[in-house]
């Protein structure tokens, strides 16, 4: 299955590269680059200043081609019911997810350090896409992360459990 990757508003074509040649490492998948999408409005929520990724995700769906899981990236701030904001959501039925760049870097990040955050949540989302769950090892892509630090802690592949869960 192949996997395309959708730039949603402006996105560095480094960032886009990296994440393109990190999902290879992980996965080992066909990665196709789309012609980058403006922001939809409808998932603009103002009383947050957000917008929310199950609207996002749902727009991001009609670029999708059939037999294809597409991952979204954007630079906007996220969030989804219930959380103050997301790395990224992901919906298995509709084989699309999202991620945002908006809380990965900042002052004194690197620029390689916010593309192995970017690469870590891209992974992660897709294995969502694939049917995995949450992983209880704190090294795996699939474990769940509350905060950067986890994001940091983690490995950019599959831990051994997991690995052979991949489609
Ligand atoms: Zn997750
Ligand atoms: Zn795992």
């Amino acid at each position: 299955m192949n996997v395309e990757l959708q730039p949603v508003g402006e996105i560095s074509s480094w960032l886009l590269d990296g994440i393109r040649q990190g999902f290879y490492t992980a996965i080992s998948y066909s990665v196709s680059l789309n012609p980058s999408v403006p922001v939809p409005p409808q998932a603009y929520d103002p009383t947050r200043n957000q917008y929310l990724a199950d609207t996002m995700i749902e727009e991001l769906y009609s670029c999708k081609r059939k037999g294809a899981y597409l991952l979204g990236i954007t630079s906007v701030d996220l969030f989804t019911k219930g959380k103050s904001f997301v790395f990224g959501e992901a919906s298995p039925m509709m084989e699309t997810a999202v991620i945002s760049l908006y809380t990965l870097g900042g002052p004194g990040i690197s620029d390689n350090l916010v593309l192995q955050r970017a690469i870590k949540e891209a992974v992660h989302e897709v294995g969502h896409l694939m049917g995995m769950d949450h992983c209880s090892n704190t090294h795996c892509v699939m474990h769940f992360s509350n905060s950067l630090i986890d994001t940091d802690f983690k490995d950019a592949f599959f831990c051994p459990a997991c690995k052979p869960r991949l489609l």
